[in-house]
């Protein structure tokens, strides 16, 4: 017959079949089974065997529940959920098997533990569509939950990939509709049309969530799964739900936001390479994570990007009061995450010590604020207020080191609780009285080697080796017979025993009941310690963009209400980090309505792409409130920044480069507006020089013609600086280079007009390809050059998208159908076949 206690385990198991089951045995959780044999080598613990009835053997592994943590994120991050089933009943009280329960089961988007990325938001987002699109999205550690409706699906992905969810709850249809959700761990549930109890806990937004009916019942479906998750939760920290209106950010989509490196590298190399790396001076995690935010979510509303360089300005203006912030916010500790564990009950001692610690940096931090010329600092710390009791207390009340658990004792200070100090005399006194009991039995009796000891299943005892047991007095006695010795006890022992034990049990219980109390004392002050959280996140913030202006000689930009963009000796942020000092060469840009659509020409490896997106970053950073690596800079309000760089392909999505490269020209020729700045970087490369060429130069028109958007457009195809000429709005400009010889020497500049060549074959050279085959490629350079004179010239007949249904002839034939035959000598016809021969082998050898 199976155990008993492996019949619970079964039924419990039963309950959360697609979880690993950490069952709580003592002080380990155990898995059984295949949970185990799928853990164990995750967790790389041993996996062993259990006895479960009838001469069966079971797999199991285990951790112990101190360390659960650890393998919980390593089991989360494998894409498991794991149910974490605790004894809910005193195993003292149980009669037969202790009474357990799953009090939770954990998934990426519900996991809390200390381990998460410091600097970064974890997601767990919910999704949900009738008319239009909702969204919600919450960040359990640090309480942020929003909603969010539009009814356009591109909106829908672009918001995912910048919040980049590490979990998403969504039905069954939507999932299936789309191949996009698979990159994402995705919990696919029916809706359960439950009342979750949302409205109740935030009667404040029912306006917003009648508002926004699609978003609010994603945020339903989002606080049913919570609570299903982990019931009984009230997580205080949540204080309300917040809309985000499109309106107010910048949209990036996901190809423009990836182009531009803003937090994640091209590469894949994390954070290094991106924008972020370079502004991130960052001291505390909550101002890590804003700055994150505020350079995925560019801001839109003119008055409060000046509100927030008002207050970088202020900052760059005081360096005392940088190096003496700078310090004090070292000190400052992760009061979101902190107020997080307090509200899930998780957090320990050392969790309440930080937040005292924080707390006490306030005031100073305050202090610093009065003697400040920063207006917006001032502002700020008023927020910081009326914590300073709340400090005092926790500082007063827990010891310097207190240990992780809270079963142990050890957490309260002498002279805060009189009941704990008493206990604590009472219980080292008879600590004391058997300590010296030793000595005094090995007087009393003569036996030298006489020992006290203590052990869990007998307590105190007294231990004499058999060899003199003739010596133990009548008082003794036995308790225990081991190989060589006897162990004994004495009533006055067990009389000191209890008073110990006693004492210890009473005072680990009084200290962790004081605790308790703590901690509901730093609940019950959620709201402020989260409004001091918020503005030590931004006065971090704007510290560290002012720092990184001062560092890196930025300036203020000049927001503009009008089409104007002017950047005067403007440098890319994260190309000049990597040069060494001076190296990089500044670059001017000028558009106005006049002269909105730069076509850009140059060598390969002359920094035309670098250029452009020196641009997209300075006009990105001055809408997040920073300052900007230029000598002088006038931004206007920009809606979308849209960039095509570089070829990628899809694979994931079995999509070629030249199709993601029209995919998102379409997306950009569909979306941008005269409000938007476009960089286009040699599109029309992925496919046959002749339709690539086609396709740029109706694209060119189309954008010239359809919405006078700010672009930047560099090309490799010299033909299309013929437009300027032809048509308003377009304007030329190259990146020079120098000559010399056979070498060519990159200037980095950028200057007014075309450029007359591609170098192409100089760049080669330089890559180091071998000098047989430059010889060669050169050969053919001037032959190709020779017979497709046209090329330089502006395609016949071009009407707008007309190529696009034209098939175009091969410029042999369209050669050969453009001779003047009749007028040819039987000996030119034949020396033209000739040549013709010559060509097309040329060709073949290519
Ligand atoms: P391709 O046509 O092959 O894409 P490109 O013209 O776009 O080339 P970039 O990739 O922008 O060239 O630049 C190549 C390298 O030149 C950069 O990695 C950088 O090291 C250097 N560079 C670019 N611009 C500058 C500059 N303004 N000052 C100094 N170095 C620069």
């Amino acid at each position: 017959m199976t155990t008993p206690m492996m019949l619970q385990y079964q039924e419990i198991k039963a309950q959360a079949p697609e979880a690993i089951l950490f069952f709580r045995l003592g002080d380990f959780y155990e898995m059984f089974g295949e949970d185990a044999e799928l853990a164990a080598p995750i967790l790389e613990i041993a996996l062993t065997a259990r006895d479960a009835g009838e001469g069966q053997k079971i797999p199991m592994c285990g951790v112990p529940f101190h360390a659960v943590e650890h393998y919980l994120t390593k089991l989360v991050n494998a894409g498991y959920k794991v149910a974490i089933c605790e004894q809910v009943q005193d195993p003292r009280l149980a009669k037969g098997i202790v009474k357990r329960e799953i009090v939770r089961i954990i998934t990426p988007g519900t996991l809390t533990d200390s381990s998460q990325p410091e600097k970064s938001n974890v997601f767990l987002t919910a999704v949900f569509r009738d008319t239009e699109w909702g969204l919600a999205f919450l960040d359990l550690s640090t309480g942020d939950f929003s909603i969010f409706q539009t009814p356009h699906w591109e909106t829908v992905v672009s918001e995912i990939e910048r919040v980049h969810p590490a979990e998403i709850v969504l039905p069954p249809n939507l999932y299936q509709r789309n191949k996009f959700w698979t990159k994402y761990y995705c919990t696919v549930r029916q809706i359960t049309g439950k009342n979750s109890g949302l409205l109740e806990r935030f009667p404040a937004q029912a306006g917003l969530l009648l508002e926004l009916p699609a978003g609010a019942k994603a945020a339903e479906n989002l606080w049913t799964y919570i609570q299903e998750n982990i019931p009984g939760l009230d997580p205080s920290h949540i204080l309300e739900i917040q809309n985000y209106r499109q309106d107010q950010w910048m949209i990036l989509d996901p190809w423009s936001r990836r182009n531009l490196e803003l937090t994640e590298s091209l590469r894949g190399f994390g954070k290094k390479g991106t924008l972020l790396s370079v502004l991130d001076l960052t001291k505390t995690a909550m101002g890590g994570r804003l700055l994150r935010r505020w350079i995925e979510q560019p801001l839109l509303v003119h008055s409060e990007i000046e509100r927030r360089l008002n207050a970088v300005e202020e900052f760059t203006n005081d360096s005392l009061i940088r190096t003496d912030l700078f310090k004090l916010l070292s000190g400052v500790y992760d009061l979101e995450r902190l107020i997080a564990r307090v509200s899930f009950g998780n957090a320990n001692a050392k969790d309440l010590l930080a937040l005292a610690q924080t707390l006490a940096v306030l005031p100073q931090i305050n202090e610093l604020a009065q003697t400040s010329q920063a207006k917006l600092f001032k502002v700020l710390s008023q927020s910081l207020q009326g914590l300073d009791r709340l400090a005092h207390t926790l500082r007063e009340a827990l010891i310097e080191d207190p240990p992780v658990s809270l079963k142990e004792g050890n957490l309260i200070k002498a002279g805060y609780s009189q009941e704990v100090d008493e206990l604590r005399t009472l219980a080292s006194g008879a600590k004391e009285w058997i300590a010296r009991l030793e000595s005094v039995e090995r007087e009393r009796t003569g036996i030298r080697s006489l020992k006290v000891g203590y052990n869990k299943v007998f307590g105190y005892f007294l231990e004499v080796t058999h060899a003199n047991q003739h010596l133990v007095p009548s008082d003794y006695i036995r308790k225990q017979t081991l190989a060589n010795a006897e162990r004994y006890i004495t009533p006055a022992l067990k009389e000191y025993e209890q008073k110990v034990l006693g004492a210890q049990d009473r005072l680990i219980q009084v200290e962790y009941e004081l605790f308790l109390k703590l901690r509901e004392e730093v609940r019950a002050h959620t709201a402020e310690i989260l409004t001091a959280a918020h503005a030590l996140a931004e006065i971090d913030v704007f510290l560290s963009l002012a720092e990184v202006a001062v560092r890196y000689h930025y300036i203020r930009p000049e927001m503009g209400e009008g089409y104007e963009l002017k950047i005067r000796e403007g440098r890319h942020p994260v190309v000049e980090q990597m040069l060494g000092a001076g190296e990089f060469v500044p670059n001017d840009t000028h558009i106005n309505s006049q002269n909105h659509l730069a076509l850009i020409t140059g060598p390969n490896m002359a920094g035309k792409s670098t250029y452009m997106r020196q641009v997209a970053l300075i006009v990105l950073m001055a809408h997040i409130g920073s300052f900007v690596p230029a000598r002088q800079a006038l931004i206007p309000l920009v809606d979308r920044i849209f960039t095509r760089v570089g070829a990628s392909d899809d694979l994931a999505s079995g999509q070629s480069t030249f199709m993601v490269e029209m995919q998102e020209v379409a997306h950009i020729l569909r979306h941008a507006t005269v409000k938007s700045l476009v960089i286009l970087d040699e599109i029309g490369r992925g496919t046959a020089t002749f339709d690539g060429l086609s396709i740029a130069w109706a694209a060119v028109e189309y954008l010239n013609e359809n919405l006078p958007a700010k672009v930047l457009f560099a090309t490799h195809y010299h033909e299309l600086t013929q437009l300027e000429e032809k048509l308003e709005g377009i304007f030329n400009l190259h990146v020079a280079v120098k000559e010399q010889g056979e070498e060519i020497v990159f200037l980095h500049k950028i200057l007014p007009g075309r450029a007359d060549r591609s170098y192409g074959i100089q760049v080669a050279r330089i890559a180091g390809l071998p000098e047989s085959l430059l010889r060669k490629a050169k050969a053919l350079l001037l032959e190709f050059e020779d017979s497709q004179p046209h090329l330089n010239q502006e395609p016949r007949k071009v009407t707008q998208f007309s190529l696009f249904n034209e098939p175009v002839l091969h410029p042999l034939l369209q050669e050969i159908a453009a001779l003047e035959v009749d007028d040819m000598t039987p000996r030119q016809a034949l020396a033209y076949l000739f040549d013709v021969r010559e060509r097309l082998h040329s060709l073949q050898t290519l």
